[in-house]
């Protein structure tokens, strides 16, 4: 019973795990894009498990695939050989365009960003990485460091300020728009105007400002960014921005690392990973989430000549590569492609940012619709004008009464104030006019 695990979670648990909704939320069973309660009640799964259940929650094809695995082997470790991590790897590699074709197996994403910090700065003998302001990277030690926003951040006991200290090498990129789409004020949140407002040259001049301000001349190891900002609130870069940052990045002699995370395979419809988007070739990519449809699976893939880097000492993962990970992730391969998932992403994404959009002008709290393919922020304010975000407590009543009606969405941004919409890629076009209704019926009552 949910008393039960309440008790556990009090007691066995550490209360640092964060958990959704002032009542807690049990779920107990999954089918495509529906979660079942312990009630037997169906949900809308809008969330898909932190953007993870790409394919749909206990996918038959996967089930079976698994089964079949675990009768004939569940580990050997990736010191000997074993078909799967060989299948998989050549399979994921034939994904990747021109020299990307070198894959290192792990286990999370934050697994897969720290090690691509590791390969960037063996490669180019130099320390100093950028992050964008409001990228997640990750909770390790490290990709803690990366990831901004300060409600990530522990005090760290031997200089009482937070994070960057326990990195000193990482840098904060800083991205922002004075042209948005009704804007008034000049901070990131705001810019979610992708095609819309230019990047331009201001924000060029700035970020080689901070280059020279903080590297020293050829010291930068690796710049790291997601396609789409997802954690931070499904923020979009004004449009040339990446593009533009990618040469400045070649320019400076660092690797350019493309965290596809949350806009891999397929999500963000146009491309099956969303640095296309940007028109770019990243030197390294890291991969998780949507790679393994919830199963511990990542990747990062990279060159032969930076792979090569790693060789300088002993590099070991136990379970990277497994035999049941990589059936899983080249299964999810398949069913993209044979279900056609990437073009659902764009149809059925298309489709509700469009009719989520309609809400935008029915509801002044509705401050910004945003995103691409099934990857959909939806952003509450008090007010358009001021853009300043709505109360914590009207957010998660707004988020309660979607739950109670039936519909799983996540939260994000900085402010908490941004609905997360990132389901199961097999979604269709009734559960986006669902997921419209409830929103809708939700802001009424508000
Ligand atoms: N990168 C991005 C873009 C993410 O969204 C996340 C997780 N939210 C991570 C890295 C870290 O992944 P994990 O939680 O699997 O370590």
């Amino acid at each position: 019973s949910v008393e039960e695990m309440d008790n556990i979670r009090k007691t066995n648990l550490n209360p640092a795990l964060s958990i959704y909704y002032n009542e807690p939320f049990a779920v107990h069973q999954g089918y495509k894009q529906w979660l079942f309660d312990l009630k037997g009640k169906r949900y809308l799964d809008m969330f898909g498990g932190i953007c993870t259940v790409s394919v749909g929650h206990c996918h038959p094809k996967i089930t079976e695939a698994v089964t079949e695995q675990m009768k004939m082997l569940g580990h050997c470790s990736n010191v000997y050989y074993n078909e799967k991590i060989h299948q998989y790897a050549s399979k994921l590699a034939d994904k990747l365009p021109g020299k990307l074709k070198v894959i290192y197996f792990v286990n999370s994403g934050s697994e897969a960003n720290d090690l691509a910090v590791l390969l960037a700065r063996s490669f180019t003998g130099n320390s100093n990485v950028i992050s964008l302001k409001n990228c997640y990277h990750g909770m390790t030690y490290q990709t803690m460091a990366l990831t901004s926003n300060s409600h990530y951040k522990y005090p760290v006991p031997q200089n009482p300020g937070f994070s960057n200290v326990m990195n000193p090498d990482v840098y904060r990129g800083l991205w922002g728009g004075n042209k948005c789409r009704d804007s008034p004020v000049q901070t990131y949140r705001q810019c979610s105007c992708e095609g819309v407002c230019e990047a331009g040259e201001k924000y060029m001049e700035q970020f080689q400002e901070e280059l020279n301000y903080n590297i020293p001349t050829n010291g930068l190891a690796a710049f790291f960014a997601e396609s789409i900002q997802g954690v931070g609130g499904t923020v979009q870069f004004p449009k040339n921005y990446i593009k533009d940052v990618y040469s400045l990045i070649k320019n400076s002699g660092g690797l350019f690392v493309a965290d596809e995370v949350q806009t891999g395979f397929g999500r963000t419809g146009d491309h099956f990973w969303g640095f296309e988007g940007h028109d770019i070739e990243p030197d390294i990519v890291t991969m998780a989430k949507g790679i393994g449809n919830g199963y511990p699976l990542a990747a990062v893939a990279t060159t032969q000549e930076i792979a090569k880097s790693l060789t300088k000492a002993v590099h070991f993962n136990t379970f990277g590569g497994n035999p049941i990970g990589t059936t899983v992730g080249s299964t999810v391969l398949d069913i993209i492609e044979e279900e056609k998932l990437q073009e659902n992403s764009k149809n059925i994404g298309t489709k509700l940012l469009l009719k989520l959009a309609q809400l935008r002008e029915e509801f002044e709290i509705v401050g910004d619709v945003r995103g691409k393919g099934l990857m959909i922020g939806v952003e509450f304010v008090m007010d358009k004008e001021s853009r300043r975000p709505l109360s914590p407590e009207k957010i998660l009543k707004l988020w309660e009464t979607c739950r109670d009606l039936g519909l799983i969405v996540g939260k994000g941004g900085y402010y908490g104030n941004v609905f997360r919409v990132k389901p199961p890629m097999c979604v269709t076009e009734e559960d986006a006019d669902f997921t419209v209704n409830v929103l809708r019926y939700a802001l009424y009552s508000l």
